[in-house]
């Protein structure tokens, strides 16, 4: 794969565009999202890009589908109390951006009018 082929995640897990990285293990990265939705906005995003979207990762992978929902259930215990929101995006056309799959985890008071 080339570098201009390798998503925006790949190359932050791999330490080449900087993000405020909050957990990590070999096989997914979390880390805060730029542009926050919430008072609490992390991505949650296995290392492989070889899904594109949740469908394909559940189809897949579902063992990693599960650790990213398990991941968020602790990280939500971590940084907002508990109670949560995980959205995927699926598709151009409901908002996805970045076609290497992950979890956006939303927590606190939403802002009026996001991702509803
Ligand atoms: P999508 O719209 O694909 O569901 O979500 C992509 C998310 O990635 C957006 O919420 C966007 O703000 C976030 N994002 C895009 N580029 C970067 C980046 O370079 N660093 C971080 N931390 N987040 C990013």
């Amino acid at each position: 794969m080339t570098d201009a082929e390798r998503s925006i995640f790949t190359r932050i897990a791999d330490r080449e565009i900087p993000a405020d990285i909050v957990h990590e293990t070999d096989s997914l990265i979390a880390f805060r999202d730029i542009a926050p939705q919430a008072p609490v906005h992390l991505l949650i995003v296995p290392k492989t890009e070889r899904y594109a979207n949740v469908v394909e990762l559940a189809e897949g992978d579902p063992a990693l589908l599960a650790d990213i929902v398990s991941t968020a259930g602790r990280l939500a215990h971590e940084h907002t109390g508990g109670q949560f929101r995980l959205v995927f995006n699926t598709g151009a056309e409901a908002g996805q951006t970045v076609f290497h799959v992950h979890a956006h985890l939303l927590g606190g008071r939403l802002e009026e009018g996001t991702l509803a």
